[in-house]
């Protein structure tokens, strides 16, 4: 958080301390009647004159400064509270507590906020008592909206879902990641919602409705004074001026406030660092393996009102990791790899399900297990790395605290020894003085460091295995270069297996023991890394390895043609309308997945030709 704008701060700690200290300001008595000097002028015994009815005005301003500030702290905090906790929780939780939480507050928000308020007021009487609930009901629904809207926009966050990858719960999830990050537009609205308070408290006791006389209060004197107007404007003047002064300082304090949370600011220029050696390790759990087989992930589409569907863009997946042992999946985009690796861990979105096969890691069977059971796995003994570390980190928490979290989910650990650990950890993944970078916001960190923070926190729990989807994709070469070496030396330190989803086939060849070609939601070959890159015997393995950029720095042969999306596959193969190899009966019928090796499969039906001399058989097709 940065600093605080410190004018607001201070104008508004001092319109509330004087406010506070008004008892013991030795200021005349508020209600006390001088009908005699009745208007007077200002004098060294009244700085500000004296009322219609001859009342000192300075006492009744300070004194209604009382009145208006508690009204307005107490109502917006009451309304705060209460609808803040309803946007959250119909926005993380939806369906009915949506529906019903959104409802509510959209009927509330169809009355205007001052004909609510005098309807109540009116039935119940006046009086602060009164005012404060009421008040506090009409700020609720903005407050619904604001903390709603916040919630849709940061809920399938990123962060939001590593969280889930962690293995955190809901609860802890919406008050720890998603509440602090709608913290600025809900302080917004509490600025709105004070400066509010003290206007339809004002207007309300000038109407009769709000406090009760002879007790002091602006809008009451306001009010008074309009009748005297014609024969001096001084006692209109104060009150209007301390409403106006104070309601303008509270917007200026809420956006100070709001400037200082924002996360998001200039990032510090990318600093160029050496990979240090690892720091002693950690002990890691006793490595295990993990069984995907036939696995498949259906999405239900809607073609009509009446009629519904379903698309598989990832259809009947099998594949090993052993202990050690780094597999890459690869493929374009839309090939089902991410779809896969969120599959295995249980965090597919909503739309999408795992309709058949079985995922097993040490004994059980994933596929089955309940959201408790998954979560206590995500982050622990399986952990995730995204794509982009700036989308999957909490913007609004220091990236040691984010570690040290991650740690305390799994572990009973106190806080000290988990923040202890946290920077150990960073040390761990090579991030220079990081005692010093725990304490950093994600966007006061290079890429490179920020993907690094995301590997020591899915690596914090010592994980067995960990699926990295894509970690390096937003990375330059160089970062990328030490990011892929810093994960091959935690796999050979600890036998932690590796699931490494990616789409280039340079990075395979310099991470992977084996790897899986996807392509249109199935597997179309697959065999050990080395191998793969010297005999493929898929054209679409062909095409990726001619598609990576030449290190002569020539032009790589981009694949001609889409992915086609999962709803309009072709009857045959899916790679058919791209592939240079391509026959008549390659369109009649969908290839197997057929062994061309111990460990070598392929579904091409042209696989023997290409074995027999791919470049010849791809020149002439
Ligand atoms: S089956 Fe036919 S169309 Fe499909 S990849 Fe093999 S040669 Fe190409």
């Amino acid at each position: 958080m940065r600093r605080v704008n410190p004018i607001p701060v201070v104008a508004i700690g001092l319109i509330g301390l004087v406010a506070l200290m008004a008892p013991w300001l030795g200021l005349a008595d508020p209600v006390r009647i001088d009908v005699s000097n009745r208007l007077s002028a200002p004098s060294w015994q009244h700085w500000l004159g004296q009322d219609e009815v001859g009342r000192d005005i300075l006492s009744r301003l300070l004194w209604g400064a009382r009145s208006s500030l508690t009204v307005a702290i107490l109502s917006a905090s009451i309304g705060c509270a209460i609808g803040t906790s309803l946007g959250v929780l119909g926005g993380f939780l939806g369906g009915v507590v949506d529906l019903l939480t959104i409802r509510a507050a959209d009927v509330i928000l169809c009355f205007p906020p001052l004909l609510l308020a005098l309807l109540v007021v009116t039935l119940l009487g006046p009086g602060a008592a009164t005012l404060v609930p009421v008040l506090g009901l009409v700020f609720i629904p903005g407050f619904v909206r604001v903390a709603y809207a916040g919630v849709l926009s940061v809920r399938h966050q990123e962060y939001v879902e590593a969280q889930r990858a962690l293995g955190v719960g809901p609860l802890r999830i919406m008050l720890r990641t998603v509440l602090p990050n709608i913290g600025g537009p809900v302080l917004v609205q509490f600025s709105l919602a004070m400066a509010a308070a003290v206007v339809l408290e004002s207007g309300l006791s000038f109407l009769g409705l709000g406090v009760v006389p002879p007790a002091p209060s602006w809008g009451l004197m306001i009010g008074a004074a309009r009748q005297t107007m014609a024969q001096t404007v001084l006692p209109l003047l104060w009150p209007c001026l301390a409403l106006t002064m104070t309601v303008l300082t509270m917007n200026a304090l809420c956006d100070a406030v709001r400037a200082a949370v924002d996360p998001h600011g200039t990032p510090p220029r990318e600093r160029r660092w050496k990979l240090p050696a690892l720091l002693p390790g950690l002990p890691f759990g006793a490595a295990s393996s993990l069984s995907v087989n036939g696995l498949s992930v259906a999405i239900e589409t809607r073609t009509d009102e009446r009629k519904t569907g379903e698309v598989r863009p990832v259809r009947s997946v099998s594949w090993q990791v052993a202990p050690g042992e780094t597999l890459a999946i690869v493929g374009e985009s839309g090939s089902g790899k991410s779809l896969t690796g969120l599959a295995v861990l249980g965090l597919l979105p909503p739309v999408a399900r795992a309709s058949e096969g079985a995922v097993h890691f040490e004994g059980r069977e994933l596929l089955r297990l309940d959201e408790p059971a998954l979560r206590r796995l995500r982050g622990g003994d399986i952990a995730m790395v995204f794509q982009d570390p700036m989308a999957s980190l909490n913007p609004v928490h220091r990236i040691g605290r984010q570690i040290a979290e991650a740690i305390r989910v799994h572990r009973r650990v106190s806080r000290a020894a988990a923040w202890r650990e946290a920077v150990a950890l960073l040390a761990r993944v090579g991030i220079p003085d990081a005692a010093h970078r725990a304490r950093s916001f994600p966007h006061e960190l290079s890429g490179g460091m920020r993907q690094r923070a995301m590997v020591a926190m899915a690596i914090a729990n010592r994980p067995k295995l960990l699926i990295a989807d894509e970690p390096t994709t937003a990375l330059d070469v160089t970062i990328q270069a030490q990011v892929l070496e810093m994960l091959a030396e935690l796999k050979a330190e600890n036998g932690m297996g590796l699931v490494f989803i990616t789409h280039s086939l340079p990075v395979v060849a310099e991470i992977a023991d084996r790897v899986v070609v996807m392509y249109a939601g199935e597997i179309v070959e697959q065999g050990p890394v080395a191998e793969l890159f010297a005999r493929p015997l898929h054209p679409y393995t062909a095409a990726l390895l001619s598609s990576a950029p030449p290190e002569d720095g020539s032009l790589p042969h981009a694949i001609p043609g889409t992915v086609p999306l999962p709803q309009n596959l072709p009857a045959g193969c899916a790679f058919a309308p791209r592939c240079a190899m391509s026959r008549p009966q390659c369109e009649a019928a969908a290839p197997l997945l057929e062994h061309a090796g111990p460990q070598h499969a392929t579904r091409c039906i042209r696989w023997r030709a290409m074995a027999a001399d791919p470049v010849v058989e791809a020149a002439s097709a």
